[in-house]
């Protein structure tokens, strides 16, 4: 079935999130790789004459994006703080041989607040919604007709 893949803003941290639209059943997805905010739409029941949805909803805490020399990507969401033993256990991981460490990152999202724990997330990730949006326009707005409405998905 038909989707459309694009940026939105996130309704719980304002930076860019992806969403998945299915247009023909309006059932959606949103998945935050920066505060780790997830959200579905989905058809619970449905016959000839109504269509009935459900909605559930996970706060981010925060993301963990371990890669791999290899370029395998690893990608953890919390909807719960991170804990103290946690970040000592992610520090162990990160510091692996085989990571890539330049391009792998640990933040946590507390109180509408980014705290970068591990490495250095990608420039994108801290732009608001907003202003990725108009990064987006500038860079690709002569190939896409409808990039004021589906904004494309960089990292
Ligand atoms: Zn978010």
């Amino acid at each position: 079935m038909g989707s459309i893949y694009s940026a939105v803003k996130c309704p719980q941290c304002g930076r860019s999130a992806i969403e998945d639209f299915y247009y023909k059943s309006d059932e959606s997805y949103i998945i935050c790789y920066r505060c780790g905010f997830n959200y579905s739409k989905t058809i619970s029941k449905s016959d000839r004459r109504r269509i009935e949805y459900k909605e559930e909803k996970q706060v981010g805490h925060g993301v963990f994006s371990l890669v791999k020399r290899n370029g395998q990507r690893n990608m953890t969401l919390f909807n719960s703080p991170i804990r103290k033993d946690d970040i000592e256990k992610f520090t162990k991981s990160f510091m692996e041989n085989d990571v890539d460490q330049a391009v792998s990152y640990l933040v946590s999202y507390e109180k509408e607040i980014f705290t970068i724990l591990l490495g250095k997330p990608p420039e994108n990730f801290s732009l608001c919604f907003e202003d990725y949006k108009d990064k987006m326009i500038k860079k690709y707005g002569e190939d896409y007709e409808d990039i004021e409405i589906i904004v494309p998905i960089e990292e």
